[in-house]
Formats: structure tokens, sequence, C-alpha cells
């Protein structure tokens, strides 16, 4: 947590949603994200099968399809969507929990269930990762060894479909290098912890009693020796 008031501290919590084209880097820059600045990983669940060294509970939940719509039916998911073939979605509880203590809380998903997040919330802040070029894109893509061919000219199909949405975000982050994206996101969420809407308190402060101009002149001497 910060010195100044907003820096990093948000006293009502943010919800910060990264989404991008598969292979831009949304993992590999989210894992940098620095819990000391008060940053929390929301952790999705997904039918999807899990790649070499993914971990159930700290990469996902992997579930199966039953598991993923009781969830989704008892109200359990704050978004959820289908991406290539599997489905994809948000716990709730954690990141209800974690707004309520004041964190930083990042959601890495598509586009479709970004935008049914800022149907709910519309103070959510929401980052589209961009990689430098699209040749670059296909070889992170490939270069990551993850997916088939046919999978990845799926992710790419889709990329490109996602690409069209970037106006309905509200800022763009290019990831060339993962030490810039991290810098540049960090940025955008200290500028956005110091927006008046989100210091409630502070403006309060300077309206009320403590601001009473009369006594304040009264105390002027005393205040100022
Ligand atoms: P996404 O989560 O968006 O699908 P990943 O984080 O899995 O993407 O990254 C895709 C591949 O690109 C991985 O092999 C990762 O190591 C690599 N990568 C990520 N960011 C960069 C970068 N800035 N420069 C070079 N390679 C990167
Ligand atoms: P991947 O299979 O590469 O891990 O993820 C595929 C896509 O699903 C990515 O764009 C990723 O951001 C998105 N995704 C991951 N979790 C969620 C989620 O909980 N909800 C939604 N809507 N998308 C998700």
């Amino acid at each position: 947590m910060g010195t100044h008031p907003g820096y990093m501290d948000t006293p009502k919590g943010m919800l910060v949603i990264i989404s991008g084209p598969s292979g831009s880097g949304k993992g590999t820059v989210v894992k940098q994200l620095d819990t000391d600045k008060g940053f929390a990983l929301s952790i999705s669940m997904t039918t999807r099968n899990p790649r070499p060294g993914e971990e159930h509970g700290r990469d996902y939940f992997f579930v199966n399809e039953e598991e993923f719509i009781a969830a989704r039916d008892s109200n359990g998911l704050l978004e959820h969507a289908v991406f290539v073939s599997n489905l994809y979605g948000t716990p709730r509880d954690y990141v209800e929990k974690e707004i309520s203590k004041g964190k930083i809380v990042v959601l890495e998903i598509e586009v479709e269930g970004a935008l049914q997040i800022r149907e709910k919330f519309p103070e959510a802040v929401l980052i589209f990762l961009m990689p430098p070029d699209i040749g670059e894109l296909g070889r992170r893509l490939s270069g990551r060894h993850t997916e088939d061919k046919m999978t990845i000219e799926q992710r790419l199909i889709r990329a490109k479909n996602e690409i069209k949405y970037i106006s309905r975000y509200d800022y763009v982050v290019i990831n060339d290098k993962v030490e810039l994206a991290v810098e540049r996101i960090n940025t955008i969420v200290l500028a956005e912890s110091l927006k008046p809407n989100r210091n409630p308190d502070l403006i309060e402060n300077f309206k009320g009693d403590e601001f009473d101009v009369a006594s304040f002149i009264l105390r002027i001497d005393e205040l100022t020796k």
C-alpha cells in the first residue's frame, strides 16, 4: 500500500480486466503483477484440458462440463463465455471477497466475458493487451508449443474478431517487453486509483467540520507555530 491517498490503495477495491489475443502474453504479464502492491489474481474455472505444467487451483480450476454448468446455474460465476469449444468463467466468491478488502482484482478473460463485466460493474477498468505485431503473435502462439496447428488457427481467427472490440476498452497496452507492459499496467492502476470517484472519503473530509474556514482562521496562529 502506498503513502499518498489513492496510491495503489483503493478503499473500495478495483476490478481490472485484461483481455487480448491468445498468445499476446496475458498470462505472462498478469503473473508479474505485484501482490505487495495490492493485486489479487482471480483463478478461472474452465472445461479445457490442463497444459503440461498447469496446476488445478493455481492456473485454473479444471472441471468437467457438468461441474461448470452447476457453478453457472447456482449463480457461482460472475461472467462466463465459450472460447474455442471450451467453457470459461470467473468464480464470484473470490472476486467479491478481495474487492471488499480493497484489493485490485485482476481478471484475465476474453472479450465476451469482459463486456459482461462492464455491464455489471461500469467502474471496472478494461485493458486490452496487444502484441507488437501480428507476426509476433503467431510466433508466440506457436512457440508456446501448447496447441496443435488447428487450435492455433482457431485461436488466431478468434484473435482477429476480438481485436474489433478494442474501442470498447479503456486502455490498450503493447506487450513488447514484459517488464514494460507490467509498468504500463501499474501506471494505469495508479491513475485510476487517483480518480475522485474512487476517493469519496478524501473529498468528504473537505466538505465537513474539518474544513470549517472560520474556526481554521481563528486557529491559524496556533497551526503555523
Ligand atoms: P496468453 O496468456 O495471452 O495466451 P502467454 O502469456 O501464454 O499468452 O504468452 C504466449 C507466449 O509468448 C509464451 O510462450 C510467453 O512466454 C511468450 N511471451 C509473453 N510475453 C512476451 C514478450 N513480451 N516477449 C516475448 N515473448 C513473450
Ligand atoms: P487459455 O485457454 O489460453 O488459457 O484461455 C483462452 C481464453 O479464455 C483467453 O482469452 C483467456 O483470457 C480467456 N479466459 C480465461 N479465463 C476466463 C474466464 O474466467 N472467463 C472468460 N470469459 N474468459 C476467460
